[in-house]
This record gives C-alpha cells, structure tokens and sequence, in this order.
C-alpha cells in the first residue's frame, strides 16, 4: 500500500508541481551548460579547411574485448569482423585498448569531456561541442536511454533519433534498429557529418541482448564451458557466460552491417568509422560473478575497431595501428584527427599520428600482474 497523502489529489498534485519546479531548474542549468561549453569549442577550433567527409562513431555498452574471437577468444563470437579483418586492410583493430572507467556515464566523462586552459573546478571542453563549433552536423541515433547522457552529450546534436525510451537494465531493444536510421543519415546531403550510434551492446541483463531462437556457433562441452566448470563457477555464472557471448555474436552482426552501411556510403563522400564500448564487463573469467566490474581487468578492456576510406587514411600512420595501445581519453584527439578539426592551440598527436605517445592509463597498471 502506498501512504494515502500520495494519492490525494492536493497533495499528489502539489509534489508533481515541485517536481515540474526542478526538472525546469535542472534544463535551465544544463542549457547554461551547453552554451558555456559551445563558447569554449568557438574559441578553440579553426574553421574547417578539409573536403566533406562523415565520421561514424559507434559506441557499444559492456562489450569486453575478452570475449570476441576477432581478439582471440576460442568460442567464434565474431565471424563476421573476423572475415573483415582478415581481407580488408582498411579495417584496423588495436589489441591494447582500455577504458578509464568501468560505468558508463563516468566512462563517457573520459572520453568526451575534456579541461581546456583556464578551466579550474569542472572540464568545459566537451567533444560535441567541438564538433558543432567546426561545423560539423551532429546526429545521434540512440538505443540507450540514459538521463546523464542526454543533458550532457546528446544535447549538442543537431538531430535526435531516440528509439528506446525505457531506462534500466529490464528494457529490450535489438540494436539493429539503428541500422535503417544509421542508413537514412548517411544520405544526409549535409557536406560535414558525425553519426554518433549509441547502442545497447552487452547492457546487463545480457539476456535481453539477443534476439531469441539464436543460435551458439561453440558446442556446450567446448574449452571454455570446461575451463568454467573447472574453475567451480555456479551455475548462473556460467549459464550467463553463454548470454553474454551470444549477446556480442548478436553485436557482430549488427557491427559488420553498420560498417557495409559506412563503407558504401564512402563512394560519395570518404567515411571514417570508429567502433569502442564504454567499459569491459566480468564474464565469470576472474571472479565467479558477471558485471560491471572495478576489480578485474576485463572491466576495462574494451574493443576499439576502425575502418577508413583509402583517401583519408593515406594521411595518417595506418599500416602501423595494430601495434599501437588506446586508452579511451584519447578518443577525442583520433576523432578530431579524423574529422579535420583543427585547434588554434597545439594539439596532442593522435593515435593516427606518427608522433603518438603512448603512456599506460591506471585502468591498466593496476591489473599488471594479472595476466
Ligand atoms: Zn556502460
């Protein structure tokens, strides 16, 4: 039963009005925000100098690199990257790539928030608006639905395609419903455009990240079922160890396709797709337990794929990728890159670049010892 007062008409209408009050109060604030954050990108890009181009960023949930076969896991997760990787020497994936952060909006925070000089307390670099202040258009197609993400990030776009308004962990939206949105903004006759494509991925509960009737390409007596019963994981770990891989070969396909969707659309104007997760996720690898996970490595190995056209690429160090490492602050530095967004101050090389730095982020230096 609830308390009675929260049904009474006077007083239930007099809460719903405070809470009118402070959701006014919070857009308000976030509006000043985006403003301060839009006059910061103004003053610190050069207008745009590069031929038009699209830049596709794809951005995955709680996917670790752990369990994709194209990163050497023995259950095949990936066929369909596995077959790319292997004939297109435009695609391009790097074995060392860490997230900062194991949950997802603090992981967001790293990757596109930034301190600019002058910034004492809170970052007002914020990448979007960067993006914007270029001018590039932004449109963002989203099957997450996430509050934080909206006020901070989605809002700087020019076009919103929110497809799954249900907040949590129960909700159940194939990420495939990106496809024909991902499709309709690549004809986007705009000459300059970023296509954020933020998926559900992996999201706990991994059940409810496949469709059903799909089908294992592992037998259930294989290495890896064996190396968990070895290990005394329960039966729910190991039970969710299968929904999870089946939750990234579902993620395969609608990766691979998303890139076909890019790559033909590169025919007209040159495309550069970027493919990472927020954070990694425990698979019941370390612990006998799945989820978001601070306390083991694969919390924060995450995948970090890219696919370029040839005429952009040649630009950049693109032979030599494999061998290099990311740590997801270092996102920003491959998109402007990427995007020809250049900086009236001196900007860090990127991962693109053949003066790239490379410096192992604390995500990583903590787990050394674990192998
Ligand atoms: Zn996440």
């Amino acid at each position: 039963m609830r308390p009675w007062r929260n049904q009474f008409p006077v007083f239930s209408w007099l809460r719903f009005q405070s809470q009118v009050l402070a959701y006014h109060d919070d857009w308000q604030h976030a509006e000043e925000e985006r403003q301060k954050e839009f006059n910061t990108a103004k003053n610190a890009v050069l207008p745009l100098s590069v031929k038009p181009r699209t830049i596709v960023l794809m951005i995955g949930e709680s996917i670790t690199r752990d369990n994709m076969s194209l990163y050497g896991y023995s259950r095949q997760t990936t066929p369909r990257l596995d077959a790319r990787a292997t004939k297109d020497p435009q695609f391009k994936f790097i074995n060392d790539a860490w997230s900062l952060d194991a949950s997802t909006v603090a992981s967001f925070r790293t990757m596109f928030d930034f301190k600019v000089p002058g910034d004492t307390k809170e970052p007002t670099g914020n990448v979007f608006a960067y993006f914007r202040a270029a001018g590039y258009q932004i449109t963002w197609i989203s099957n997450q639905d996430d509050k934080a993400i909206k006020s901070e990030w989605i809002a700087h776009s020019d076009k919103q395609i929110i497809l799954n308004r249900l907040a949590g962990r129960s909700s159940r939206s194939m990420d495939d419903v990106t496809l024909e949105p991902l499709k309709n903004a690549l004809a986007d006759p705009a000459t300059h455009k970023l296509i954020v494509v933020h998926m559900i991925g992996a999201h706990p509960h991994f059940s409810l990240r496949y469709p059903e009737g799909l089908q294992p390409t592992w037998s259930d007596d294989d290495e890896v079922s064996r190396q968990m019963k070895a290990n005394d994981r329960s039966i729910v770990v190991q039970h969710a160890r299968e929904q999870y891989d089946l939750a990234v070969l579902y993620q395969d396909t609608v990766l691979a396709d998303s890139l076909e969707l890019t790559e033909a659309s590169s025919k007209h104007v040159p495309a550069f797709w970027l493919y990472l997760s927020d954070h990694g996720v425990e698979t019941g690898n370390y612990e006998n337990r799945t989820g978001h996970s601070q306390t083991t490595p694969n919390g924060y190995r995450i995948p970090f794929l890219m696919w370029a056209d040839p005429t952009l690429s040649t630009q950049w160090v693109w032979s030599d990728l494999q061998h290099r490492s990311f740590r997801s602050d270092g996102l920003r530095h491959i998109l402007f890159t990427a995007a020809g967004i250049e900086l009236k101050s001196q900007a860090m090389p990127s991962l693109l670049s053949k003066d790239y730095q490379w410096q192992d982020p604390p995500s990583k230096t903590r787990f050394l010892s674990k192998p």
